[in-house]
This record gives C-alpha cells, sequence and structure tokens, in this order.
C-alpha cells in the first residue's frame, strides 16, 4: 500500500506513522526526518534546507522533490510506503501523482488525522524540537492552513481521502488508524482483482 498520511504539525502524525509503518511492515518516509539528516550530514539539500526549517517556512518543492524522487526509487518501497509530510503543497501532489504514474504505482489512499488547533498548539509547545518554540508554532500551523490543507480537498476530488479523529489516547487513534487501513487494503485488492 502507498499511503500518503495528512494532517498539522502537533496532530501525533509522526507517533501513529511508526506505529503503523510497524504494523503494514513498509518503510515510514517522512520529508522532515530526511531534511534533518541532510542538514546533520551537511548535504547540499541540508545547507540549501536549513534557513526555512528554522524559520518554520516550507522548503521549496524542488528541493524537497529531488529527495522524495531519489527516496521513492529504492528497492525497499517496491512494497508500499507510508509519507509523512509529503505532500506538503498541491505542487509537490501534482509532481507526486505524474511520478508515481509513469510507474504504474498510483497512491492508494490520504489518510487525514484530526484534532483542533488548541490541542496541537498544546502538544507541540511540550514536544521541545527548536522549531517548536511558541512564534515558529504560529507560524508553521499558517504554512499549513494556506498551504497544506487545500491537499485535503485535493485528495478528496481523486476520490483518495479517509479522514481519522485524532483525539483520545494513542492506542484509540491507533486502533481508528487500522481499521481505515483495512477498508483501503479491501478496496485495493477490488481495484486489483
Ligand atoms: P516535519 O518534521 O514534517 O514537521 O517537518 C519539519 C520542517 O521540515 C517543516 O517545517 C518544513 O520546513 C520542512 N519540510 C518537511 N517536509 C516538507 C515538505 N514536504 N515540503 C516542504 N518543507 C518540508
Amino acid at each position: 500500500m502507498r499511503i500518503i498520511f495528512v494532517g498539522p504539525p502537533g496532530v501525533g502524525k509522526g507517533t501513529q506513522a511508526q506505529r503503523l509503518v510497524a504494523h503494514l511492515g513498509i518503510p515510514h518516509l517522512s520529508t522532515g526526518d530526511m531534511l534533518r539528516q541532510a542538514m546533520s550530514e551537511g548535504t547540499e539539500v541540508g545547507r540549501l534546507s536549513q534557513s526555512y526549517i528554522s524559520s518554520g517556512k516550507l522548503v521549496p518543492d524542488e528541493i524537497v522533490l529531488r529527495i522524495m524522487d531519489e527516496r521513492l526509487t529504492q528497492p525497499d518501497c517496491r512494497r508500499g510506503y507510508l509519507l509523512d509530510g509529503f505532500s506538503r503543497t498541491i505542487g509537490q501532489a501534482t509532481a507526486l501523482d505524474e511520478f508515481l504514474a509513469a510507474r504504474g504505482t498510483p497512491i492508494s489512499a490520504a489518510v487525514e488525522l484530526k484534532v483542533d488547533e488548541e490541542q496541537l498548539v498544546e502538544r507541540l509547545a511540550g514536544r521541545g524540537r527548536p522549531d517548536d518554540k511558541p512564534e515558529i508554532i504560529r507560524e508553521r500551523l499558517h504554512h499549513y492552513q494556506e498551504l497544506t490543507s487545500p491537499l485535503v480537498n485535493y485528495y478528496r476530488g481523486h476520490g483518495l481521502l479517509y479522514e481519522v479523529d485524532g483525539t483520545g489516547s494513542q492506542e484509540e487513534v491507533f486502533d481508528r488508524l487500522k481499521q481505515v487501513l483495512a477498508v483501503i487494503a479491501s478496496h485495493e485488492q477490488q481495484k486489483t482483482g
């Protein structure tokens, strides 16, 4: 299964993504993790991304697409993957669709994890990452609203969107996600016959 995991910063996406990939046995592809790793290794992509990440802005599509295209062609992605934090803009979504269409491996579903904004700021403030300062948090939520939430409509328009309530315990959220994934898997089986 090729899943896109969508949701604002602080929704608990990272934690649930790790549990989901363990459950499904597919790689977890987080562009945030890849970019932070590139920064710590001092690669060209890392150097280009630094100022955007530290100020809470999105890294330009061209840079993100470069690392993503490379990653998706690795052999461990053949059986599927969970994309976490990508795509983040309509530009990235359409580029990804074209890239995957050319390989005959379209996205299976986009899963949106939802909680209200007050809870998001609370959760982010408790995480302690350098880009989790209150003013940077607001900046990141603002960019999410402006650039990423239209993605939800994009995937809904393609009949690929599944919404999941992100409130409650980690266990409760994980159970909901597993139920939704079972539905997605059965749809996919019907499609492939
Ligand atoms: P995350 O770990 O997903 O919260 O990402 C941390 C930061 O990395 C974001 O605030 C962006 O600056 C950058 N980033 C991660 N993924 C993307 C993406 N798909 N497009 C643009 N910027 C990204």
